[in-house]
């Protein structure tokens, strides 16, 4: 492989993973820290740090020009983007081609179209594989009421350049109309720099089922099985599992064949995730997005194939050819994931910095925590409040679900406010045992929740 030194151009539990990943390669890795993160479990873990800027991420790691002159220092030859911050910009895949420095991920070109929702959309429209029926480019307020009143109500506005739940809009009737668009231009402008907005129908009873896909650039493409995100806050992930809980065996390989379709199409390279949302009324699915990178919720995925899919994005990278075949890829029993922040849920998931006194994640069969968290860690504002993710596995998804209430119920952390006690209550509901959730039970169920609290 040519790769042998990776710069870790990213924090927390996802820096810590990606160390793993090249230390299971025999490769060595180097964090790239801001100030704030000198000490922390990436930085002494990795064969060496290099600071890239003060705690602030866009002096550090949102900083290009800093991120590549710490490449640079450490003598990297690839750079592994995580999730969030850099991982979906297409400048930086760019500035790594034109130094030599190979990063691990698809192309700029490829980060580009799939990172414009419109461009996505577009692309994916000829392939047979269904979009959510929805509109161009929205630019004026004429424009969103044709839309709306083409795509029918409820309709969501969303920005062509969101990502992370951010830059949507709900609008559930002509009244709100005229306030939706002024505030989502306005908003998306701010949040990513491209005021551009178009309009979706919005799938009212919708479960959230996304597709992993591995590529080689050279026309072969793998899926690695679907994974079930429906709960949700704020069009952010909680709980994800795999596989998709009643799926059906039809529409499960229908979504798995749309996946490889959409990658084959556009040649990727590396490790990504196409994101469908299923219509449980009319019993159809759309293609939603595709994420250029690896996500949050992989272990899932890791859990019930085997695979090692950090690994395999350095491998890719690195030149090999894919490690696994389509029929070597088989699915055995399920796991589910739960991300745990340091955030006051009963106060609206008001994060909630400081430090961390005890912390001691369970342990056992069946369980696996991704985390940099550590007795005494500080758990500081600048950042996004994730501090774990509590991974299950079960032969079943009901032996998964008891799994993941036990691990749950012996999750001690004391110190900071987390949101494991909002979450061991989350999973005790029928809703979520049954598997019957949908992408607004979370939201509709959630000052009922917190009384519980
Ligand atoms: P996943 O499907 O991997 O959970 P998310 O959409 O939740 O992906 O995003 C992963 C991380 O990246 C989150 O921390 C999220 O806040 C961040 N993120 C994703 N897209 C963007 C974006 N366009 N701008 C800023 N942050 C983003
Ligand atoms: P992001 O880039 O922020 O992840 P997505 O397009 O993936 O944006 O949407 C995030 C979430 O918002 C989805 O998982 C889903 O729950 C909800 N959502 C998005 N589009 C629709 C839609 N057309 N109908 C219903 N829900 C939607
Ligand atoms: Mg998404």
């Amino acid at each position: 492989m040519n790769i042998s030194r990776v710069l870790v151009a990213n924090r927390g539990e996802i820096a810590v993973r990606v160390i793993k990943a090249c230390r299971a390669l025999g490769i060595e890795s180097v964090a790239a820290c801001s100030e704030a993160d000198a000490d922390s479990m990436a930085a002494q873990m990795a064969d060496s740090a290099v600071t890239i800027g003060p705690p602030p991420p866009a002096e550090s790691y949102l900083d290009i020009d800093a991120v590549l002159a710490g490449a640079e220092k450490s003598g990297a030859d690839a750079l592994h983007p995580g999730y969030g911050f850099l991982a979906e910009r297409p400048g930086l895949a760019r500035a790594c081609e034109a130094r030599g420095l190979k990063f691990i991920g698809p192309d700029a070109q490829t980060i580009a179209r799939m990172g414009n929702k419109l461009e996505a959309r577009a692309a994916v429209a000829g392939l047979g594989v269904p979009v959510v029926p929805g509109s161009n480019r929205i630019a004026n307020l004429g424009d969103a009421v044709q839309a709306a009143a083409e795509i029918g109500y409820p309709v969501l506005i969303k920005a062509a350049a969101g990502g992370g739940g951010r830059g949507i809009k709900i609008v559930t009737g002509a009244d709100g109309l005229a306030d939706a668009f002024a505030m989502a231009g306005a908003e998306a402008r701010g949040a990513f720099g491209d005021d551009t907005i178009y309009m979706e129908r919005a799938i009212v009873n919708a479960r959230h089922v996304e597709v992993q896909v591995l590529g080689d650039g050279a026309g072969n493409v793998v899926q690695v099985g679907e994974r079930d995100c429906s709960l949700q806050r704020r069009y952010q992930k909680v709980v994800e599992e795999a596989p998709a809980p009643s799926l059906g065996d039809e529409m499960g390989d229908e979504i798995r064949a749309a996946a490889v379709t959409i990658a084959r199409h556009i040649d990727y390279e590396n490790a990504g995730t196409v994101e469908f949302i299923v219509d449980r009324d009319a019993g159809r699915f759309y293609f939603l997005e595709m994420n250029t990178r690896i996500q949050v919720e992989h272990p899932v995925t890791e859990m019930v194939t085997g695979l090692d899919l950090v690994v395999e994005q350095i491998r890719i990278a690195g030149g090999e050819p894919l490690s696994v075949a389509q029929s070597d890829i088989a699915t055995d029993g399920h796991a589910i994931e739960c991300r745990i922040t340091a955030e006051a849920a009963a106060d609206g998931f008001q994060p909630r910095p400081g430090r961390i006194t005890h912390w001691r994640p369970p342990q056992g069969e069946g369980i696996r925590v991704d985390s940099h968290c550590r007795d005494g860690e500080l758990v500081t504002p600048y950042y996004d409040s994730l501090l774990a993710k509590l991974i299950v596995k079960g032969r079943t998804r009901i032996e998964a679900v008891a799994r993941l209430q036990e691990a749950l119920a012996a999750f001690v952390v004391t110190g900071v406010e987390t949101t494991i006690p909002f979450l061991r209550l989350l999973v005790c509901q029928l809703d979520f045992v049954k598997g019957s959730v949908n992408t607004r039970w979370l939201e509709s169920n959630l000052d009922a929740l917190k009384e519980g609290l």
